[in-house]
């Protein structure tokens, strides 16, 4: 992780939404804590109940203002509820792990090494194609521990 939850964070956090012309309200700060605290990708039910002053009504508004401020983004998971996560750019790059039973989603950070060889397989694409990746995703689907017993 670049940031823990700290005033690095909070002040990016600031930056971003004024540059949407929203602001860092106490509410917004309570749930990029919550987000940061859960360590994975969570919907919105689990943050509403993870904290008593994260109520339903504008933790959905506040959720839809910080990922469109950058802050939030949103993670694709195997069923219909929306996950969300801290945005990557603030907490580390890292992959994850979605179980098709439970749609439960972990983060999950590949050996340097994976990364090394996906770099070099990128590079060599462009080369080819001429395509220039700006990011990837990389996301194993699988059943989880609980699922699987
Ligand atoms: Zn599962
Ligand atoms: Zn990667």
């Amino acid at each position: 992780m670049l940031f823990a939850v700290g005033e690095d964070l909070h002040a990016v956090a600031t930056a971003r939404l004024r540059r949407v012309d929203q602001r860092y309200t106490s509410g917004r700060r309570v749930l990029v804590e919550a987000l940061v605290e859960a360590g994975r990708p969570v919907t919105t039910a689990e943050l509403v109940a993870s904290r008593r002053e994260l109520p339903q009504s504008t933790t959905y508004r506040n959720l839809a203002v910080l990922e469109q401020a950058g802050v939030v983004r949103r993670v694709l998971g195997t069923d219909e509820l929306a996950r969300f996560e801290v945005a990557e750019d603030l907490t580390g790059h890292h992959h994850h792990l979605v179980c098709v039973s439970c749609g439960a989603v972990e983060d999950f950070e590949p050996p340097r090494r994976v990364e090394q060889t996906l770099a070099d397989a990128v590079g060599r694409l462009r080369t080819r194609t001429g395509f220039r990746a700006e990011a990837h995703r990389l996301d194993l689907l699988g059943t989880c521990g609980s699922c699987a017993e």
